[in-house]
């Protein structure tokens, strides 16, 4: 596939397109104005796209690679411009000490391995990073914790009191790739549902995130209650993975 980076003029486009059907999404699923968040995707994309949404208004951002994400955002950062990374990809145990120090939430913690070096690099550091546990909800996906039990064990670990320097927010997943509605739908429901089951269990922490949805579902997401939307391609354009 041939790469597409759009233009500053596309980018803003994309976004008052976006933004539109997002407070379509809510207001038709009675949900509160405001109550979603769009997270722009720029993996793959340079910085200056990074920079041109920033100023079509653009604040929060998802990166899914660490040592691509702080070539960008260092630079982002050093311009002086203000935004808020977000880390989305699976995470190697390697690359949390750089994670942590770009990133102001983890969004893909899926092992307890990952949560205990996470508290070990936030210490060194003295910095409190938000967290959101990844779920994995559909057949085809990898990602994430495998099931509610092994997320259990995980939020059991967070509510002993061994990682204080973690402030759990909520939870992640991905829907399976493909396009039936009905599939994409109940992964979205089984994340809530789990969702609220945990706030249930864990009243000690305020689990306020989902993130679910991505360009080609996020309103399905939005309908299914999700306050995070990962959006990529829809802003951006395609990505070239050569
Ligand atoms: C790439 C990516 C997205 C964005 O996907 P698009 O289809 O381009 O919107 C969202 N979430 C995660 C975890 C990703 O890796």
């Amino acid at each position: 596939m041939d790469k597409v980076d759009n233009s500053k003029e596309v980018i803003k486009q994309q976004l008052e397109i976006i933004n539109g059907r997002i407070n379509d999404a809510i207001s038709k699923s009675g949900r509160k104005a405001g109550s979603v968040k769009l997270e722009a995707v720029s993996k793959f994309h340079p910085l200056q796209s990074v920079l041109d949404a920033i100023e079509c208004g653009q604040f929060l951002f998802g990166e899914n690679r660490v040592q691509e994400a702080r070539e960008k955002f260092s630079q982002v950062n050093e311009l002086g411009k203000k935004c808020e990374l977000h880390i989305i990809g699976s995470l190697q145990r390697n690359k949390v000490k750089h994670a942590v120090e770009i990133a102001e939430c983890i969004e893909s913690v899926d092992r307890i391995e990952l949560i205990e070096e996470i508290e070990k690099q936030c210490a060194k550091i003295n910095k409190k990073i938000t967290v959101l546990f990844e779920l994995h909800t559909g057949e085809e996906s990898k990602s994430g914790f495998q099931s509610a039990d092994e997320l259990q064990k995980a939020l059991d670990f967070c509510a002993a009191g061994n990682t204080p320097h973690l402030i759990p927010t909520g939870f992640m997943t991905m829907a399976p790739f493909t396009k039936d509605e009905s599939l994409i739908r109940n992964s979205f429901a089984t994340l809530r549902k789990i969702s609220e089951q945990m706030k249930v269990h864990y009243p000690q922490f305020s689990f306020s995130e989902l993130s679910m949805g991505m360009s080609c579902d996020y309103e399905i997401a939005i309908e299914e209650g999700s306050t995070i939307v990962r959006i990529g391609t829809a802003i951006f354009g395609e990505r070239d993975y050569s």
